[in-house]
């Protein structure tokens, strides 16, 4: 008898615990792979803090990544966007505290659009969408009474959900479809980084995600819809400049995965980093750098 109230008070603790942990975490709904979304948002946040310290110093480590993406940062700027990663890295839940079911008061990350349908096709109540499985209504974007529309559009990665604070990440067929590589270090040791291989090639989820945890963090500061800019050929246009692009995600997303696989490139030798103005080198001037950076990553800044 005498051990139980030390087991209630270890109970209490416990349901405690996990209560303040609910608070902190962030959802999967049931339609996601849990190791592989759980291996993405880590990598997420590591490709966040290595953007949030590195873009205040004044050297790139690998090319001229930062020059192309912000161009002409100037210090004042480049503060601001260290705040744009760590309000990312603050805001952002980075454990898996619940799988299953959407949690409005945290994030919750959607692998398939296929429990939305479109709800009031009559578009009595407004346009929305009601998730099947957890009966939760939607009502982000229109599907103009059309009763098999789908919530992804043809070809759409992801949809971030940020209206009335519902924080939903819905990862689309898109993005996850055939084989798709969860993370960069993923993509590494299936051998799949190799030399010459461009970054706007790398497809990986984890990109997604930092594109979309901005969306969530930022919803009113980043360009959103139509005002956004994608890829990495748009997102590095000489026209553009630092103003335009510190508040895109993409801009922000392609610079924490150059600076991911840089680190990796640091911890594995026979691995370089081939983003930025790499691309617009031959194959053969490619590897004459590598060469003469004789596999130092660091060297490769001096070279230039
Ligand atoms: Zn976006």
């Amino acid at each position: 008898m005498a051990s139980l109230p030390r087991f209630s008070v270890v109970f209490k603790l416990t349901i405690l615990l996990q209560l303040c942990l609910w608070a902190q975490g962030y959802a999967i709904d049931e339609s996601c792979s849990v190791p592989h979304i759980t291996a993405a948002m880590a990598e997420v946040r590591e490709m966040a803090e290595l953007a949030r310290d590195q873009v205040v110093k004044p050297l790139d480590r690998v090319d001229n990544t930062k020059n192309m993406l912000f161009p002409w940062a100037m210090s004042a700027e480049s503060k601001k966007i260290q705040g744009y990663y760590s309000k990312v890295l603050s805001q952002i839940p980075w454990d898996v505290t619940n799988n299953q079911m959407i949690a409005l008061d945290r994030v919750t990350i959607y692998c398939s659009d296929a429990s939305l349908i479109p709800l009031d096709i009559d578009n009595a109540l407004g346009e929305s969408w009601i998730d099947t499985k957890s009966t939760y209504v939607f009502t982000d974007r229109p599907h103009h009474g059309n009763a098999s529309a789908r919530f992804c559009e043809e070809g759409e990665n992801a949809v971030s959900l940020t209206a009335r604070n519902n924080n939903v990440v819905l990862l689309c067929d898109a993005v996850l479809a055939g084989a798709p590589r969860y993370t960069v270090k993923q993509k590494y040791d299936l051998g799949e980084l190799t030399i010459g291989l461009k970054i706007q090639d790398f497809a990986v989820v984890a990109f997604t995600l930092l594109h979309e945890v901005f969306h969530v963090a930022l919803s009113s500061t980043m360009r959103s819809g139509p005002a956004e800019i994608y890829g990495w050929d748009a997102c590095t246009l000489p026209s553009l400049s630092t103003q335009d692009t510190m508040v895109n995600p993409d801009s922000l997303a392609y610079y924490g995965m150059a600076l991911k696989t840089v680190q990796m490139g640091q911890m594995v030798k026979d691995f370089f980093f081939t983003s930025g103005v790499l691309k617009s080198r031959s194959d053969e001037e490619i590897k004459a750098m590598f060469r003469a950076a004789e596999v130092d990553v660091l060297m490769i800044d001096s070279f230039r």
